[in-house]
């Protein structure tokens, strides 16, 4: 048995067997072979492998996704036969006698460069779909399963992306670092096993495609707590531990993650087993005892009324909320819907989450942040720029008020939503009040449209999220301009204390406590009422039950969690006066 601490994530505790998750970078060797037309055969048969996976993987996007989604896998299977594309492994191979995998990877590697080079939009992003059948191919070259084979489910209800094996970027190395042990990860394990996932790090956009029923646990090495993908772990209600120096040899083995003391234990000895495993019931006692706060009002004893809602990140995170009783949606982050597409997911394919959501809520508040990509989020097609400060850069409503298309095609599908629930907008990491008048004035433009074509929608509640200390100090006007706020206490922490909220080096001052967090809050709560405006908090801080009682006594009106934590907040504000 060994023990080994960590930094928690999310306090709950798993026990499983360890599942290695292999990069979305495959690193592939080079090798010298003797006989070229040998190694061709084998790169036939595994081409033809690898069609006939895109052909299951088109009909079963088609059935889920639709036509749209699915012509994607049409098109990969028409680059898996371009002949310019086979022709150059065919060169690489008998030219220069390497191995099939070598061959594919150096020539997806090339052809990814040549297209993102080219002037056309629509050229550019064929780089990452000629890196997706490289890394198809040399999936299949090498036997190995990858995590996105594997673990990615269509549960999400995203776009056709979730069946793609993972990644885009093939490195080609000659001397690469060893894979670390999905194989071994993968002989060990039942298929369809739920396991406790380790890895270097992990990105949003991978969390978001992994089918959630199949992970009992996120273990990483990298990563910090305020990331989104430990944001992701908590709204998926999954126990995480970060900080672990995870070891190949564990693959397959038995591994206890203690969420609540940020503890991991490999190869548990029998005591530890049913010690922890008595944790484990008692956890889940407390759960059901929460549960009986189900049907209650979010209300102190003296009546003060909390509007308690919850932060999601897709329209399947809906089901938790209803578990826990959620009183609305107070952040729905949309930009998952564009981290999970592989394309710019179409007006018609938001306009159906959205209405989803809207509809699985009935009438109750449903607050949809607008696009907020940058960052730490990214995803490939928007084609952002390497930047030395992105989370200061060029994101979120910046991105929105200059590529106004992406931003209209957003507000009209949302629009569109609002006719069948109660959906409110709200723009993220607003600095002024320009760009909200700017944001309004687009929003009215689009509504005037939809009037045009005789297409319905409903008046919306106009939000904006504070997470800039510019935001806190202008709160008072801003506040004349919408409808409500939520801080986001997540970006306001990095920013008011300028500690990047992504390095873990700093996670043990990344204080969203301090008091010049904490007074923002309060001065941000109190403009927005003079300015007439309602507040909420939908950062972490915002499930943190040591500030419930400050929160109330400052005056807030909602409180928006991870689902996980609606009961909990719930039990702290109907135990204060
Ligand atoms: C925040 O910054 O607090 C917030 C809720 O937004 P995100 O975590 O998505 O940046
Ligand atoms: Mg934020």
């Amino acid at each position: 048995m060994e023990q080994y601490q960590g930094k928690t994530i999310f306090n709950k505790i798993a026990i499983g067997k360890v599942f290695f998750y292999q990069k979305k970078e495959t690193q592939v060797k080079r090798r010298h072979i003797e006989d070229a037309e040998a190694e061709i055969v084998r790169f036939d048969a595994a081409q033809k492998t690898a069609l006939a996976q895109l052909d299951q993987i088109y009909e079963k996007a088609l059935q889920e996704v639709g036509a749209d989604n699915a012509a994607v896998f049409a098109v990969h299977k028409m680059m898996m036969e371009d002949e310019d594309y086979l022709d150059s492994i065919y060169n690489m191979i008998r030219r220069e006698l390497i191995n099939a995998e070598y061959a594919v990877a150096a020539t997806g590697d090339n052809f990814a460069k040549m297209f993102a080079q080219m002037d056309d939009a629509y050229m550019q992003a064929r780089a990452a779909d000629v890196r997706d059948i490289s890394e198809r191919l040399v999936a299949v070259l090498s036997g190995s399963g990858t995590i996105a084979g594997t673990l990615a489910g269509s549960q999400t209800g995203s776009a056709a992306g979730t069946e793609t094996v993972a990644g885009t970027g093939i490195v080609t190395e000659i001397n690469a670092a060893p894979d670390i042990g999905s194989r071994t990860g993968t002989d060990t394990l039942a298929p369809d096993e739920p396991v406790i996932l380790m890895a270097d790090d992990l990105a949003p956009s991978e969390t978001v495609q992994m089918d959630k029923s199949r992970i009992l646990a996120f273990v990483t090495r990298r990563g910090s707590s305020n990331s989104h993908t430990a944001i992701l772990a908590r709204s998926m209600n999954i126990p995480a531990v970060i900080g672990i120096d995870i070891r190949e040899e564990w693959a397959g083995k038995t591994a206890i993650v203690d969420g609540y003391t940020g503890t991991v234990i490999i190869d548990p000895d029998a005591a530890t087993l049913e010690q922890m495993s008595a944790k484990m019931s008692d956890d889940e006692r407390r759960q059901q005892l929460l549960k009986e706060l189900r049907g209650k009002e979010t209300i102190t004893r003296s009546g003060r009324k909390i509007h308690l809602y919850a932060n999601i990140g897709s329209v399947s995170d809906v089901a938790q909320v209803l578990e826990n009783d959620g009183e609305g949606i107070g952040l729905f982050r949309s930009e998952f819907l564009y981290l999970e597409s592989d394309t710019f997911p179409t007006e018609e394919e938001q306009f159906k989450a959205y209405k989803m959501v809207a509809q699985n809520m009935a009438g109750k508040k449903v607050i949809v942040r607008t696009l907020d990509i940058g960052a730490d989020k990214q995803a490939d097609y928007f084609h952002l720029e390497k930047e030395d400060n992105p989370a200061m850069g060029y994101r979120a409503i910046r991105i929105c008020l200059d590529q106004q298309e992406i931003f209209r095609t957003q507000l009209r599908a949302l629009l569109r939503a609002s006719a069948f629930g109660n959906i409110s907008i709200m723009f993220p990491m607003i600095i002024s009040v320009q760009e909200v008048l700017e944001s309004k004035r687009i929003l009215e433009e689009v509504k005037a449209e939809l009037r045009e074509q005789d297409i319905p929608y409903k008046d919306v509640e106009i939000g904006i999220m504070i997470e800039t200390p510019a935001a806190v100090w202008i709160s008072e006007e801003l506040a004349k301009e919408v409808d409500f706020f939520s801080i986001g206490t997540n970006d306001l922490t990095q920013y008011t204390l300028a500690i990047d909220r992504q390095n873990p080096k700093l996670d043990s001052i990344y204080d969203p406590h301090h008091p010049a967090v904490l007074r923002s809050i309060r001065m941000v709560i109190e403009n927005g009422h003079r300015g007439g405006a309602w507040v909420g908090i939908c950062g972490e801080l915002g499930a943190d039950t040591s500030l419930t009682e400050t929160f109330v006594e400052m005056g807030i009106d909602e409180l928006s969690v991870s689902p996980s934590f609606i009961l909990p907040v719930r039990e702290a504000v109907r135990k204060l006066s």
